[in-house]
């Protein structure tokens, strides 16, 4: 099935409209990207490690594609490392600082709201002896620059806040946490992997030492990534072996997926204007969409300050696996959070966090919007989802009760 065909038939032998708004889980790989991935396969396939022509060309790929990245974000191409993804990055980013700076002290401070790539990493550190402080979020999922202030203490060693939120798209005050870490001779690292490529970010202008990144958020394959680590700042490495990623990083490099990840960054910066432009009109129309046709509905997340494509919305009296299976079957994809908590019964640690109940929260529905989808498509969505939502009511005897069977 591909994504641009946008019709399927069902089995009933009916075209049905297929609609995917996951583009925070991944996205598709565009052509131009797949382009020129291909060559990389099979004509430049050389280990970029091996002294021969075929290696040194597969390693001057990797070098400018480097470059490329790292220009994006104004940093150094010396200053940017491949990994395996975000997972990856905020791995080694925690872990290395954390055991680099061990001497130094063992607090670091992060947010309750962030990826498990980061909150599960941490709990790691806990066992072993690090002190982790988790900021509380207001209501619609920022930190207080207060509370981190007055969480620094002599020992802080790290500070690791997400710059969007993966689930309700809150962007936080990136710039400012970077001043408040550098002022206190605290390194700061952001997640972001659903940032970068839907804002601009410069790594020196904002004062941040270590950045994470995926290639599959922005449109490129997936399990590729990397991690901005500024020059100066001591990481422990995280995966040992050979000298690859200058002895920092081993591992034989992932050549295409490298050159796609930068193709996919070119692309993302070189259509900047036009792509949050398009997201932003799209997200909301479908905001308003929903917000104006279905009721006891909150929308989730910063009014202004979240990522472009996100709708974050909880359906009161509503089960959001539910929910999720009925657009499925109208084919619309959305998901009810995290990627990575989809599966579990817990209500998710973010929407929690902002206060909500867990009534609410398990009728929470996060739909994302990428570069495919079009005016039809949002319109589709908000017409199915309406119909969805009455019906699951019908069957909620709470419902019945707090609207009095109208
Ligand atoms: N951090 C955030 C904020 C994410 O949204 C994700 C993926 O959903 C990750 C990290 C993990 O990235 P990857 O899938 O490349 O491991």
């Amino acid at each position: 099935m591909r994504l641009t065909s946008k019709f399927i038939v069902s089995r009933e032998g009916e075209k049905m409209r297929r609609v995917y708004l996951d583009y925070s889980a991944t996205t598709p790989t565009k052509k131009e990207v797949l382009d020129a991935m291909m060559p990389y396969f099979t004509e430049v396939f050389g280990n970029p490690s091996s002294i021969h022509g075929f290696g040194r060309e597969a390693k001057k790929i990797v070098n400018e594609s480097r470059a490329t990245i790292a220009s994006l974000m104004n940093a150094d191409e010396k200053e940017f490392f491949f990994t395996a993804g975000g997972t990856e990055s905020d791995n080694w980013a925690v872990k290395g600082a954390a055991k680099a700076l061990k001497n130094k002290g063992n607090h670091i401070i992060t947010s309750k709201i962030e990826h498990h790539g980061i909150l599960h990493t941490c709990e790691t550190l806990e066992k072993e002896g690090f002190e982790v402080t988790y900021l509380e979020v207001d209501e619609f999922g920022r930190i207080s620059l207060e509370d981190l202030k007055a969480a620094i203490k002599p020992e802080t060693i790290l500070i690791s806040i997400m710059y969007a939120n993966n689930e309700i798209g809150t962007v936080q005050p990136v710039k400012e946490i970077g001043s408040i870490a550098k002022e206190n001779g605290v390194l700061f690292h952001t997640d972001a992997v659903q940032a970068f490529g839907n804002f601009k970010i410069d790594v020196k202008d904002m004062n941040i030492d270590l950045m994470s990144i995926s290639s599959h958020k922005i449109y490129g394959p997936k399990g590729i990534g990397g991690l901005y680590i500024r020059k100066g700042v001591r990481l422990q490495n995280f995966v040992d072996g050979g000298a690859q990623e200058r002895k920092k990083r081993a591992g034989t490099e992932n050549v295409p997926g490298i050159v796609g990840f930068a193709k996919a960054a070119e692309i993302a910066y070189r259509d900047f204007d036009a792509h949050i432009e398009k997201l932003t009109t799209l997200r909301e129309r479908l905001r308003n969409g929903i917000m104006e046709t279905i009721d006891y509905a909150k929308y989730n997340g910063h009014p202004e300050e979240r990522h472009p494509g996100n709708v974050h919305v909880a359906f009161e009296f509503i089960e959001g696996e539910a929910l999720l299976l009925s657009l499925d079957m109208v084919g619309v994809a959305g998901s009810s959070g995290s990627a990575c908590t989809s599966g579990s019964l817990d209500p998710s640690h973010v929407l929690m966090s902002i206060g909500l109940t867990h009534e609410i929260a398990h009728g929470s529905l996060r739909l994302t919007i990428g570069d495919f989808t079009t005016e039809e498509d949002v319109d589709y969505v908000v017409k199915e989802l309406k119909g969805i939502v009455a019906r699951l009511r019908m069957m909620s005897p709470l419902y019945d009760k707090v609207t009095g069977g109208k």
